[in-house]
C-alpha cells in the first residue's frame, strides 16, 4: 500500500534499520525508541490491526518466534523486555499496519520504584519546612 509508512519500509522505499527479514516478516529499529532497544516486528504483509488477523493465520506465532530470537541476538532474552500490540486508537496504535514492539534496556520496574521514593522524601521534606 502506497500510503502505509511500514509497507514502503517493506518495499525498501523508506529507508530502516533493519534487525531481522524472513519471506513473511521483517523487524527494524523503531525511529523514535522509548528505550535503548525498541524493535518492532512486522509482517510483510499489510495486514491493518491484529482484529483483521484470520483465525487460522499463523502470523502471530511467527512474531513470536521472531521476538525470541531478536531478543536473544540483542543480549535482553535472559535478563528480559516487554512484548506488546498497540490495537486501534484507543490501544495506542499509531501505524495501522500490524506489528508488535520489543522493548529493553530500561530497568521499567525500578525506575518507577524510584520515582515514588523519590516523591517520597521530597514530600518529607516539604512537610517538615512547613512545620507539620
Ligand atoms: P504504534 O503506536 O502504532 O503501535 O507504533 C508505531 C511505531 O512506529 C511508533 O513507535 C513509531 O515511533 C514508529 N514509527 C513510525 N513511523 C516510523 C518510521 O518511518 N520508521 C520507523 N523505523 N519507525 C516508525
Ligand atoms: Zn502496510
Amino acid at each position: 500500500m502506497d500510503d502505509c509508512i511500514f509497507c514502503r519500509i517493506i518495499d525498501g522505499r523508506v529507508p530502516a534499520e533493519m534487525v531481522y527479514q524472513d519471506d513473511s516478516i521483517v523487524a527494524f529499529r523503531d525511529a523514535r525508541p522509548a528505550s535503548p532497544i525498541h524493535v518492532l516486528i512486522v509482517p510483510r504483509k499489510h495486514i491493518p490491526t491484529l482484529n483483521d488477523i484470520a483465525e487460522d493465520d499463523r502470523i502471530l506465532s511467527e512474531i513470536g518466534t521472531v521476538a525470541k530470537k531478536i531478543a536473544g541476538q540483542l543480549g535482553v532474552g535472559e535478563s528480559g523486555y516487554r512484548f506488546f500490540i498497540n490495537v486501534n486508537r484507543g490501544g495506542g496504535q499509531v501505524v495501522f499496519h500490524l506489528h508488535a514492539h520489543v522493548v529493553a534496556g530500561n530497568d521499567l520496574g525500578t525506575f518507577f520504584i524510584k520515582a515514588a521514593v523519590c516523591c517520597a522524601i521530597i514530600w518529607r521534606k516539604l512537610a517538615s519546612l512547613f512545620g507539620r
